[in-house]
């Protein structure tokens, strides 16, 4: 089986975790710093608090803003359902707005129609890896003063008008699953140029304790505080070493990502088998997934998974999910461009191990499924 997505490890990777198990921290340790500053110099932010998964740093951003009961926050409908919940985790209301039917990303003046007095944040997905229209987001947010939020988990990496995803929105959010651009197992980063905001997530990761044990250790000292409920989101050193070690490789893996792409869209540009989602021109796509409209969706999804072909769909619809039915009322018909969108994409296979050969396959067994 080809897979639609699939990490890349190789021998300085596995060197870079194993001298991590030679040393004395294996977690809360150097290793952990290091990645931080490697991510917020790789995005050109302040800021970097990494945490054991995507999730986890998206819990974290909503309470760096303090959302809390009865706070509204806007969120996409095309998206993991992670981005909705941890406004949930909060006991706040995510409210939904569609997207562009061309892109699939938040269309901002859904966005707009659905600010209300309560609403204290937006959450922007860069769907597939295309960063979302930031600068409208952005004039939007400012206007009703309200924070914004990036889920990045598909764009580390992708730029837009030049600028990298990591400064756009106040806090934007990275996961280092196994299918995303690089990896550490499980793991997740938030970055921001607001230092107060760190300082918060700092001690969410960390039960709300005011020092970890490191400083404990260089102080001399045993005591600390706990001034305010957090979790247990710390990630390890082994994992960081490991997320170092890939974040070296990222700019190759983009490069091959947006060459697969290339091939991909002049594949579909030479039949009428399917359309791929509109690319904005002022945006250089990271392509964590490669995701096209085809009709008889569900025939062809078969079909290819039958033959090897790991397609998959990205995604339900989150309001169409029962949880969200039940506890917010939501249901078909409040995002029409999601809800028709869902009957007809599908994710191909993606991911910088892809060789041209296996490619070809792809290609082949596309049109032996639909001819
Ligand atoms: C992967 C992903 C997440 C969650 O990340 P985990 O590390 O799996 O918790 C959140 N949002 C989006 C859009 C994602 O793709």
């Amino acid at each position: 089986m080809i897979p639609y997505g699939r990490q890349c490890v190789d021998e300085d990777d596995i060197r870079a975790v194993v001298d991590v198990l030679r040393s004395d921290w294996l977690t809360t340790g150097p290793a952990v710093t290091t990645f931080e500053k490697n991510i917020a110099s790789f995005v050109g932010a302040n800021n970097a608090v990494a945490v054991c998964n995507g999730t986890a740093a998206l819990h974290c951003a909503m309470y760096a803003l303090d959302i809390g009961p009865g706070d509204e926050v806007i969120v996409p409908p095309i998206t993991f359902a992670a981005t909705a919940n941890c406004v949930c985790y909060r006991v706040a209301i995510p409210v939904f707005a569609d997207v562009d039917p061309n892109t699939l990303l938040i269309d901002p003046e859904q966005v707009e129609q659905k600010i209300t007095a309560n609403t204290k944040a937006i959450i922007g997905v860069d769907y597939a890896g295309q960063p979302c229209d930031w600068d409208r987001l952005r004039e939007i947010a400012t206007r009703h003063g309200v924070a914004l939020v990036a889920d990045g988990c598909h764009a580390l990496g992708a730029e837009y008008k030049y600028r990298k995803v990591g400064t756009l929105a106040d806090l934007t959010v990275f996961s280092f699953h196994p299918v995303k651009h690089i990896t550490t197992g499980e793991g997740g980063m938030i970055v921001t140029n607001n230092d107060d905001y760190a300082a918060r997530m700092r001690l969410f990761r960390s039960h709300g304790i005011t020092s970890d044990a490191r400083q404990r250790e260089k102080a001399g000292s045993w005591f600390y505080e706990m001034v305010d409920l957090g979790y247990n989101y710390r990630i390890s050193d082994i994992q960081c070493a490991l997320g170092t070690s890939q974040l070296a490789k990222l700019a190759k893996w983009i490069e091959r990502r947006r060459e697969i792409a290339a091939c991909y869209d002049r594949f579909f540009a030479n039949n009428n088998i399917a359309q791929p989602l509109n690319v904005s021109e002022h945006v250089t796509h990271a392509y964590h997934l490669y995701v096209v409209r085809i009709s008889n969706r569900d025939a062809i999804f078969s079909a290819l998974r039958a033959k090897g072909i790991g397609v998959n769909v990205h995604y339900v619809p989150v309001h169409l999910h029962p949880f969200y039915r039940k506890k917010f009322g939501t249901r078909e018909g409040m995002c029409p461009n999601a809800e028709n969108a869902y009957t007809q994409i599908i994710s191909l296979p993606m991911f910088p191990g892809l060789t041209k050969t296996l490619q070809n396959k792809v290609f082949e067994t596309i049109e032996t499924v639909t001819l």
